[in-house]
């Protein structure tokens, strides 16, 4: 099946005359002995609801939690490597963990992000991932509409649920999707035991986020192939996208991705001071941090200390939502003219 097919097809109840359409929300801790579950930190209807649409999309055997970063220390815990290969500029969260477990450099796990936060650097993972280590890769910014991981030879890959699956921006989770099912279940496991489990309420909200999903991307990909190359035309403002010819990555992301993300960097002349005006003169783009949502968002990385610093002081992260592109043009454009 197509992917826009499964994320709306799977991860229903069975079809039996007067079974709901889409699995009610569960709010339920203990449930009567005898079945497979009796208590809901072992496993969740509606945790495994999206499961199934996420594991499916990815090609995989997925795992939600309670946050992206819940995800990302699951990994961590679970493969608990000796040595990690990673790129110096990724999503702050994710480099301060690595940081704090001061792995020392090496062949055990190749930490992935493609593309990568706030950067927008794309990996060759079939290539990566021919090592004896773990490949893990963080999907959150390409989504198994733009890149599936796991077919191109990865073992593991981390979504952060909050940013595009689910798409709305109202809630946090994340994911870790094995192609080794009896790996998946070690973290089954560990979810179980470390107790940080996702919630009936934001497991519903998320399966019902990404039912849309490719709607939504296809929407927002398509105004950034115009937003991007009219912005590049503007000879105060330098723009970094994976989709436009002058990115390093360009050849790799269009053999690599379906769809080239929705996301773009934007460094305007004028430096940290412009761009911050810039954040903050916008009225349709809300000056917001995270991404991924129907509503268009636009944050200065560097305003966070965590922040790696590689990434240019004035680089403004731009997250492409699904508004009518004159307005989202119009808006932007009165903000890049403003004095
Ligand atoms: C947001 C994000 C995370 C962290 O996920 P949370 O859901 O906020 O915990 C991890 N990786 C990337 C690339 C992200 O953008």
């Amino acid at each position: 099946m197509d992917r826009a097919t499964i994320t709306v097809a799977a991860g229903r109840p069975a079809a039996r005359p007067e079974a709901p359409l889409n699995e009610p929300v569960e709010f339920a801790s203990a449930l009567t002995a005898g079945g497979r579950v009796e208590y809901t930190r072992h496993d969740a209807r509606n945790s495994r609801a999206f499961e199934q649409v996420l594991g499916a999309l990815e090609g995989g055997d997925a795992v939600l939690f309670s946050s992206g970063m819940a995800a990302i220390t699951a990994v961590l815990e679970v493969l608990r490597p000796a040595s990690v290969t990673r790129p110096t500029v990724l999503y702050s969260g994710t480099r301060a963990v690595l940081d704090q477990r001061q792995l020392p450099q090496g062949p055990d796990l190749i930490w992935v992000e493609s593309p990568s936060n706030p950067d927008l650097r794309v990996t060759d993972i079939a290539a990566v991932s021919t090592g004896s280590g773990m490949t893990v890769v963080d999907n959150t910014f390409a989504t198994p509409l733009g890149q599936r991981p796991l077919q191109l030879g990865a073992d593991v890959v981390v979504h952060s649920v909050s940013k595009y699956l689910s798409g709305h921006s109202d809630l946090i989770l994340g994911a870790v999707v094995c192609a080794d099912p009896e790996l998946a279940e070690q973290f089954r496991t560990y979810r179980e035991l470390g107790g940080a489990i996702p919630g009936p309420m934001e497991a519903w909200l998320a399966l019902r986020g990404v039912r849309t999903l490719d709607v939504r991307l296809r929407r927002a990909v398509a105004s950034a192939e115009v937003l991007a190359p009219q912005l590049a035309q503007r000879d105060d403002v330098q723009v970094i996208w994976p989709g436009l010819p002058d990115h390093p990555d360009h050849a790799l992301a269009l053999a690599q991705m379906d769809l080239i993300t929705p996301i773009l960097g934007l460094i305007p002349t004028g430096g940290e001071p412009r761009a911050q005006r810039i954040c903050e003169s916008t009225r349709l783009w809300r000056h917001a941090t995270s991404l991924g949502g129907v509503e268009s968002t636009l944050e200065r990385r560097r305003r966070h200390p965590a922040e790696s610093e590689q990434v240019d002081p004035a680089l403004i992260r731009l997250s492409v939502g699904i508004e009518a592109l004159d307005d989202l043009w119009d808006d932007l454009q009165a903000a890049l003219d403003a004095p």
